[in-house]
C-alpha cells in the first residue's frame, strides 16, 4: 500500500476564523482580505508553512466557504498552496467540484499573494467568478520565491474565462507578512 494523502488544516485556522466571522458575513472586500492575510501571518507564527493565506467566499452574500493556508512544508506536499487548499476545500465543503454549482452561485477567492503558475492552472477549473490578490508576484520573488512560469497576460486570460481579477487589494499589509517571514528565517521551498 502506498500511504494516502490527507491535507488537513491546523486546528488554529477554524479558531482565527469563528473569530473573524463572528459577527457574520465579511460585506467589505477590506475586511475578507484582512481574514486572508491574518492567516498568512498566523501561519508563518504557527510554523506551519509559507506566508500565504487564502478564502473562498460567496461573491454575493460574502459567506465564507473554506480557508487556506499553505502547507507545503508541514504536509510534505508541495501542492499545498493556500489557494489549493481553499479551492479544494471548498469543494469538499460543498460536495461539488465546481463551486459554481453549475452556473447557479458565483464564488470568490481571496488571496494573500496572488497565484503561482500552479495555482493559476488550477483556478479555472474550480469554477470561480473572481479573484482579489494582495500582494503581488513580484513582492513574492522579491523574498525568494518562485513563482513559476506563469503567462504575463494571466489576468486577461482569466478574464477570458469569466473569471474577473482585482489586484492591490490591502497590498502593503499583505507584503508586510512577506517581510515578517524573512525576518525570521522562514524555509523558501522552491523545486529546482
Ligand atoms: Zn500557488
Amino acid at each position: 500500500m502506498f500511504p494516502s494523502l490527507t491535507l488537513e488544516l491546523p486546528s488554529w485556522v477554524a479558531t482565527q476564523v469563528k473569530a473573524a466571522t463572528a459577527n457574520g458575513p465579511l460585506q467589505r472586500i477590506e475586511e475578507r482580505m484582512a481574514l486572508a492575510i491574518d492567516l498568512s501571518a498566523q501561519n508563518i507564527r504557527e510554523g506551519s508553512g509559507g506566508p500565504f493565506g487564502a478564502a473562498v467566499f460567496d461573491a454575493d452574500t460574502c459567506e465564507l466557504i473554506a480557508p487556506g493556508v499553505n502547507l507545503v512544508t508541514s504536509a510534505h506536499a508541495s501542492i499545498a498552496h493556500a489557494e489549493i487548499m481553499a479551492m479544494s476545500i471548498a469543494q469538499q465543503q460543498l460536495a461539488d467540484f465546481d463551486l459554481s454549482q453549475q452556473g447557479s452561485r458565483r464564488m470568490e477567492l481571496v488571496t494573500s499573494s496572488e497565484p503561482c503558475a500552479m495555482c493559476f492552472g488550477a483556478i479555472p477549473w474550480a469554477g470561480l467568478s473572481q479573484i482579489t490578490c494582495g500582494a503581488r508576484a513580484e513582492d513574492v520573488c522579491a523574498i525568494g520565491f518562485d513563482e513559476g512560469d506563469k503567462p504575463s497576460d494571466w489576468v486577461d486570460s482569466l478574464s477570458r474565462r469569466g473569471i474577473s481579477v482585482q489586484r492591490d487589494q490591502s497590498r502593503e499589509r499583505a507584503v508586510a507578512v512577506l517581510q515578517e517571514y524573512l525576518t525570521i528565517n522562514g524555509p523558501i521551498y522552491n523545486g529546482r
